[in-house]
């Protein structure tokens, strides 16, 4: 848990639609992210914020799926807020 740099905000484990964040790159830029299919790749945190990258491309998800994603991430965002940042 301790492993994580300080400015990835923690991503490591988080899910973006089919992906799963595993570990954020030294600038927290990009993070290595396991799509539900299994494939690894360096996804932009930028693209995964926003909801523009989803998946590796295996799972095309519709403007509905990518706004409920957006206000999960929203939602998440304002909890973590109230919590006391170490
Ligand atoms: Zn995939």
């Amino acid at each position: 848990m301790s492993l994580a740099p300080p400015d990835s905000n923690g991503i490591e484990g988080r899910r973006y639609g089919a992906w799963v964040a595993l570990r954020a790159d030294a600038t927290a830029k990009r993070v290595s992210c396991v799509c539900a299919c299994g494939a690894v790749r360096q996804v932009a945190i930028d693209a995964l914020e926003s909801g523009m990258s989803r998946s590796c491309g295996c799972t095309p998800l519709s403007r509905a799926e990518v706004d409920a994603t957006r206000r999960e991430i929203a939602q998440r965002r304002r909890l973590e807020d109230w919590r006391p940042q170490r």
